[in-house]
Order: structure tokens, then sequence, then C-alpha cells
């Protein structure tokens, strides 16, 4: 891999089962995909909007790069091991084309350990080796790649429905994609600038300020959006008040209250005890729904996350 990001990080990443991707993307199995494959037990995403979990490819194009720091993040952050890069700087941009190919290899090369698997599910399987969704999250804030709007018109020629995450805090960006995704996620991890700036630690100037311009934004947008909270016990489940008015100012087809969950590089950042249970990630649900319109419409407690909307049913891309 051909990138300014110093080697031992690389080797970290994969020890950790990234597949890399040009100069500056990744793809990493979901956890899901084995649940699907040998256990039959698709992800939340398929049960709250119909994407398969087996067809789903977790993607990003900014692996080594973010404008936030966030203490629950599970991405390698500089300075974590004591390896220090520019997070603000990618490299030679790769294009799309050359993204959405090497992904779908990179799936394709995740997929071939479980062709020999006697307990893999044969028709799934057979359906995996076509790819249809593509989650462009996993780590690294993807609106730092400049064609991400191309790359995610160029997931739809090929047929694949898109679902990016942002954490909102390039709202120019979000402004002029050329083409819009399938869904859009928007994460709201404080409920003031604060708790922002000490949960999120951002990298850049002004990023509350962005975030809250993205929020602003968030009605122009015709495909369906979500607001997510990666809720951590003791640190960001209160100030329900102060949610409840940037939800109001965003007015999102969805709100995602999802526990954070111990897991990557966060465990040198945060404890075990962060992680909150289901129950108190439906209390917090609960309390959200006071505050504003929304209703709780679905919750999967295997992965400790609650739906809300003001709609009856979700809109479903199966
Ligand atoms: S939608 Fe998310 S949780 Fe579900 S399989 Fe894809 S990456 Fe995993
Ligand atoms: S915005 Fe996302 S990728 Fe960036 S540090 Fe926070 S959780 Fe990690």
């Amino acid at each position: 891999m051909e990138t300014s990001v110093p080697p031992p990080l690389i080797q970290a990443l994969k020890r950790q089962k990234y597949h890399f991707v040009g100069r500056h993307s990744a793809v990493k199995r979901c956890r899901w995909l084995y649940e699907t494959l040998i256990h039959d037990r698709p992800c939340y995403k398929q049960k709250f909007y119909g994407i398969k979990t087996h067809q789903c490819i977790q993607m990003t194009p900014a692996l080594f790069y973010c404008t936030q720091q966030c203490l629950f993040c599970w991405r390698a952050q500089s300075s974590d091991l004591k390896i220090k890069w520019d997070e603000m700087k990618l490299p030679i941009l790769d294009n799309p084309e050359e993204i959405v190919d090497g992904s779908i290899k990179a799936q394709l090369r995740i997929l071939s350990g479980y062709k020999g698997n006697l307990d893999t599910n044969k028709q799934k399987f057979k359906e995996a080796l076509t790819p249809r969704h593509v989650a462009i999250s996993l780590a690294g804030e993807p609106t730092l790649y400049k064609h991400i709007g191309e790359l995610i018109q160029a997931y739809h020629k090929r047929g694949f429905t898109t679902f990016l995450v942002s954490n909102g805090t390039m709202p120019s960006v979000l402004a002029k994609l050329s083409e819009e995704p399938t869904q859009l996620y928007i994460s709201m991890c404080a409920p003031n600038e604060k708790k922002f700036n000490y949960i999120c630690r951002p990298q850049i100037p002004k990023a509350w300020k962005n975030l809250k311009e993205t929020l602003d934004l968030i009605p122009s947008f015709k495909c369906p959006t979500v607001i997510r909270i990666t809720s951590v016990h003791n640190l960001n489940m209160e100030n329900i008040k102060d949610y409840a008015k940037l939800i109001d100012k965003a007015n999102p087809t969805y709100i995602e209250p999802k526990a954070y969950m111990h897991v990557g590089f966060s465990r040198l950042r945060l404890g075990y005890e962060s992680m909150p249970s289901h129950n108190e990630i439906r209390e917090f649900a609960k309390q959200i729904a006071r505050e504003t319109s929304y209703n709780i419409i679905d919750e999967a407690q295997e992965s400790r996350v609650v739906l809300l909307s003001r709609l009856e049913k979700t809109i479903r891309f199966d």
C-alpha cells in the first residue's frame, strides 16, 4: 500500500484484518457477515431497513483520516499507538471506480474463507458472491475523500444501495454531493458544544458550528436520514432537552441511539463499563421520545440499538 502513513500502523491494522484498497480505502469483515452465514442471524439494519447482511460490504474511503478523535471510536487515531500522522491529509486520491472494484475484490477474498465451511448457509453464500449493499462507514470521515459523491454514484451504477455515515463536520461537502446515498447517517454524539469538544475531540476549528450547519441541511435531503447517537455510559446519555433541540432542528427520518462497543482501539481510551446495556439504551430512547415528536418503532437487543421515527414503519430496501 502506497501511503504516507507509518508502516507500523499499517501492520497493526493488517493484524486487525483490515483489507486495504488502493491508497486510502479499506474493507473489513463485519461480524454480522459471520453471524448471518453461519448462524442465520442478520444485522439490525436488515431487520430495520431490509438491506441484506450477507450482501453488504463494510468499507471506508478514508481509513486513516478524520476531522475528529472521538473517545469511543474503534479506529486507530494518531498517537494511540505512539505513532503520529496527519489525519487530515489524504494522499493522491484513487478514483471511485478503482475503489468500487477493489472493495468488491476484497469482499470476495473475505468470503472465500467461508467456502469450505460446512456450517455456511449455501444459498446465502451464493448470493453473497454478488454484493448489493455498501456501508460507507467502518473508520474515518468519508467526506474527507473529495470524490465521495462520485463514489456513491459508482456503487449505484453497479446496482448497490449505499448507506453513508458522516460526522457532519464538512457541511460544504454534504451540500454539494453529486449523488445522494440511499440513506444518510449523521453522527451526533454530544448534546452541546462543551460535551462535543470533550467526547468527539475535533481536529478542525468550528467543528460544532459545522455539525449544526449539517443538521440544518438534513431536511434538504430526499433520501431517508438518520441521527446516530453512539451512546456511552456516564458520558453522553444526559441533557435530553439539548438533544431534543438539535433533533428538532435536523428533523431526520430516524434517530438511532446505539450503545458504544468496547472494541478496537477504543479500548485504549475507555473502559469496559462504558458500554451501556440495552435497557439503558431503551431508557435513553424513551427520554428522547418524551422530549420530541418521535416514537420508538423498533429495537435490536443484540446490537443494543433502538429506532425512533415519526413514521409508523421504516422505508425498506428489500
Ligand atoms: S449494514 Fe452494517 S452491521 Fe449490517 S452487515 Fe453491513 S456493515 Fe455490518
Ligand atoms: S467521527 Fe467517526 S471515524 Fe472519526 S473519530 Fe469519531 S467515530 Fe471515529
